[in-house]
């Protein structure tokens, strides 16, 4: 089944066969945040989403306060 498709658990939309559950966009995000928040480890949500111009619904999504 090469042709596999799902939708990236991010923002859904649907991509090819990956051994990720997010698209591209959303691995460079989610790298991002974590990134971030190994920099600032305790900082507020809007501060983090200030910073990285991420949605902040991805942003809860990437941490799992969704
Ligand atoms: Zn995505």
């Amino acid at each position: 089944m090469s042709d596999f498709v799902r939708n990236c658990q991010l923002c859904e939309i649907p991509m090819k066969s990956s051994p990720f559950l997010l698209c591209p966009d959303c691995l460079q995000e989610k790298e991002q945040v974590r990134v971030f928040l190994k920099k600032n480890p305790q900082v507020p949500l809007h501060e983090l989403v200030d910073s990285t111009q991420i949605p902040i619904s991805h942003v809860k999504k990437i941490l799992g306060i969704d």
